[in-house]
């Protein structure tokens, strides 16, 4: 199967779920986390360094999707059962290699002195072990694996895309037919996000729809809880909820865009058009909240 074509290289800003929800919940942080390299004021090492910190469960997060595209890149080539003592080791180490080449905020701003390495081994042990007890994997390693060989695993790149000819990100985790139904499964191991996660999804199945010349009943966008038990939540969405969902996009391009001085060229608007949060909530979990003085949080 096709999945991302590669598109010529443009300045132009692309939306994306992730982008548009840094630039909602503080302008500010979208100028670090996207325009630092224009900051007069602040060093873009010093930003940059910010921008790289990590979180426990930003971490937990990555590591059980790596281990879980491992385990199905497998499956597509063997259907041997897994080895468990062998993957919990596996696990084990990408939890040492990764964690260990990371600054991670909690410790940067004190709010512990150290990490937990098995803790977090202990929840990505268990989230694998949740979904491997699930209906689902049972049915994807038998009757999914007819398809196996047009299963898509985490893409590499960005998953640049286009949206009515906007510049757009949208990477899924696993995608695939099965007979005339078409399937998105999105790995979650934090909480359920409602209105984040249904747009995460919306963008899925409209990257479906037109990547793959699909209607809009045939593909099944899926959220799959991991923790604390398996849970999934999802429904096919509606032609006209993703025709409404173009529009969005189109008017959250539009706003973005408002914050360029050049919108071709992607350059910001000057550092002061960005304003800070009064939600305390949003920086308490924000990586560059030394350059607003609230490290206390
Ligand atoms: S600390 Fe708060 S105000 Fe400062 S960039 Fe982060 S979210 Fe925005």
């Amino acid at each position: 199967m096709k999945t991302y074509p590669n598109y010529s290289f443009t300045s132009i800003l692309g939306w994306s779920v992730s982008r548009y929800e840094t630039f909602k919940n503080c302008k500010r942080a979208y100028y670090y986390n996207y325009y630092g390299k224009y900051d007069e004021q602040v060093p873009v090492d010093v930003i940059n360094d910010l921008k790289k910190l990590t979180s426990i469960p930003l971490e937990k997060g990555n590591i059980t999707h790596d281990i879980i595209r491992d385990i199905l890149i497998r499956y597509t080539k063997t259907s041997a059962n897994i080895d468990r003592v062998k993957l919990f080791t596996y696990i084990h180490k990408m939890i040492k290699s990764y964690c260990n080449k990371k600054v991670f905020s909690e410790v940067y701003y004190k709010q512990i002195t150290k990490i937990d390495l098995e803790e977090i081994f202990n929840e990505v042990k268990q989230a694998v072990i949740n979904l491997f007890n699930s209906n689902r994997f049972k049915w994807l390693i038998s009757k999914a694996m007819e398809s196996k060989q047009e299963w898509i695993i985490e893409p590499g790149g960005f998953g640049e895309t286009r949206f009515n000819d906007l510049k757009a990100y949208c990477k899924v985790d696993y995608f695939f037919p099965l007979g005339d139904e078409y399937y998105i499964l999105d790995w979650k191991t934090g909480h359920y996000a409602p209105e984040k996660h249904r747009k995460q999804m919306l963008a899925y199945a409209l990257w479906a729809k037109d990547t793959y010349q699909l209607t809009s009943e045939q593909i099944n966008p899926i959220l799959a809880f991991l923790l604390p038990n398996y849970l999934e939540i999802g429904e096919p969405f509606t032609l006209e909820e993703l025709t409404q969902f173009n529009q969005v996009i189109h008017k959250e391009t539009q706003e973005m865009h408002s914050f360029c001085a050049n919108i071709e060229d992607n350059i910001p608007l000057v550092k002061d058009n960005f304003p800070q949060t009064d939600k305390y909530i949003i920086c308490s979990f924000c990586n560059f909240r030394k350059l607003c003085n609230l490290s206390n949080l």
